[in-house]
């Protein structure tokens, strides 16, 4: 899933446009008088903008933040402890099933994309996915992906179209009312990815700027809140974000820096820039009611931090956030 810097594409272009300019200039030379250059040059064509890409103008009326606190967000339901033996209604109906139904999308480098060379959907997202299948059909293979956008998720677990999503989906007393998530499994952090050397040096550079988010976000009303003066422009994924950048529709993409920093390392021109933004706490998304396979996903959460296969996938997937932190620590409502 890697995209060609568009410097490097430009640039590539130029060298070969000024040797075949050569090239014509010697036959042209050799075999006829010099044409006249066309009086009306063609007009250059901007780029169009992504499919349902919508803007939100500057100082738009924000909505109020989370009506309904809730006293720990990211407080989830304790594993049974019974292991991969654990029953209930939705771990029976998936076992009955054989597959496990996972929502990701497969444009968020690093966490759920398409391995270039198999096109198998890989990433830290993906491989959790993976480990919970492995304890509870017994194979990390027994996956089935159903492709969702950000602004998808909410809708996919209401509808039980999928058993659970895993996309870098942040806990929110908001979100915790229409669905239940697991424990904390990344903390991520908003911050803003911006072509270096373009001017966009820090959050309060983006003051009048437009700024790229993708739809049904946290990171939407964030840039909002602290930079009302910039205009958001709405994409369905963060790879469209990354063109909208790189063709200059845009001067900034904002959201988490786990998720910005699998753009930066497919386009070597861009950088993170400007501190935390704010805490984004990710979580697997369940279905309300299926609290089964709740206190079930967070038992393999469990299995994954003590077992060294947290540390390892981060390893993997993750050493452009720097370091390796430990695991997050669980919080545990009962
Ligand atoms: N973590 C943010 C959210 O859940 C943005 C990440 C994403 O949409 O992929 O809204």
């Amino acid at each position: 899933m890697t995209a060609t810097p568009i410097l490097a594409r430009a640039r590539a272009a130029r060298t070969g446009c000024a040797c075949a300019l050569a090239v014509l200039a010697l036959v042209a030379g050799c075999s006829a008088e010099a044409q006249p250059l066309p009086s009306n040059p063609p007009a250059y064509t901007a780029p169009p903008f992504p499919a349902q890409a919508v803007t939100i103008p500057p100082n738009a009326p924000i909505p109020p933040p989370d009506a309904e606190r809730c006293a720990n967000p990211t407080a989830s339901l304790r594993p049974t402890g019974e292991g991969k033996s654990a029953r209930g209604k939705a771990l029976d109906a998936i076992r009955a099933r054989g597959r496990l139904i996972v929502g990701l999308d497969t444009g968020s480098n690093l966490f759920s994309f398409r391995d270039p060379i198999s096109g198998v959907i890989v990433g830290f997202d993906a491989d959790i996915a993976r480990e919970v299948a492995r304890d509870l059909l017994g194979s990390p293979d027994l996956v089935e992906y159903h492709t969702l956008s950000s602004a998808e998720r909410i809708e996919a677990l209401k509808n039980h179209d999928v058993d659970m999503v895993a996309k870098t989906m942040t806990i929110t007393c908001e979100r915790r009312q229409s669905v239940t998530f697991s424990t904390v499994y990344v903390l991520a952090h908003q911050r803003v990815l911006a072509v270096k050397d373009s001017g966009v040096n820090s959050i309060e550079d983006l003051a009048g700027k437009r700024v790229c988010i993708v739809g049904g976000t946290t990171s939407i009303d964030h840039i909002r809140q602290i930079q009302p003066t910039a205009t958001i422009l709405t994409v369905p994924t963060w790879a469209d974000c990354l063109v909208v950048l790189q063709q200059r529709q845009a001067d900034a993409v904002s959201t988490d820096d786990a998720v910005l920093a699998g753009l930066a390392a497919q386009d070597p021109y861009t950088t993170l820039i400007g501190g935390s933004i704010s805490e984004e706490p990710y979580g697997i998304g369940i279905p309300k009611g299926d609290d089964d396979l709740v206190r079930f996903v967070n038992g393999t959460l469990e299995r994954l931090r003590g077992d060294g296969t947290w540390t390892a996938l981060y390893n993997r997937w993750l050493p452009v956030l720097g370091p390796t932190p430990p695991p997050p620590t669980p919080i545990y409502l009962d």
